[in-house]
């Protein structure tokens, strides 16, 4: 299983580019982007290029990059259990690992008192675990919507385990 997994994603992925950014790995996306410079980049950085779009995977895969063909983007899961299965990614959060899903920047464990007038004061009174992103000063927590998250990496779990069972009949069939 690789660990060090960065990624490139295509302008229609921002979704999925989060996702992949929560989860830990260095994921570039922007919202006005050429599919030659995702090329470019991906070469330059040895990213895995993550796509919806064909012509841009079968020009990736002509380059000898890794990428990878997402036909479905509107399905989370799928697509996240899609990427770890090609790449050996981690279905699960590691708070060491997570980076800001809104720039991608690392994150950094901050004490409590830092956040306090950052944070509305019912959840400083709630939280005790904060983290701050190193490049746009975002403040984190585990907040509410922590549930929702797990469940999607869930089914994301679930979902590998299908596409794998399915993938080892095709290789031996
Ligand atoms: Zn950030």
């Amino acid at each position: 299983m690789e660990e060090d997994n960065k990624f490139i994603v295509d302008t229609m992925l921002g979704s999925l580019a989060r996702w992949l950014r929560i989860l830990g790995y260095d994921t570039i996306y922007e919202r006005k982007i050429e599919d030659w410079q995702i090329i470019k980049i991906a070469k330059e950085e040895e990213r895995v290029v993550v796509t919806r779009d064909r012509g841009l995977h079968n020009r990736a895969l002509k380059s000898g990059l890794r990428s990878i063909y997402i036909d479905d983007p509107g399905d989370i899961p799928r697509s996240l259990a899609l990427i770890a299965l090609l790449t050996g990614i981690r279905l699960r959060v590691d708070f060491e690992k997570t980076r800001c899903p809104l720039c991608n920047g690392e994150l950094m464990k901050v004490s409590k008192e830092r956040v306090k007038d950052k944070v509305p004061a019912r959840v400083y009174s709630l939280y005790n675990d904060f983290w701050v992103c190193s490049k746009c000063g975002n403040v984190y927590w585990v907040g509410s919507h922590w549930r929702t998250i797990e469940e999607t990496l869930k089914q994301a779990r679930e979902k590998y385990r299908e596409l794998a069972k399915a993938f080892k009949v095709r290789v031996s069939a």
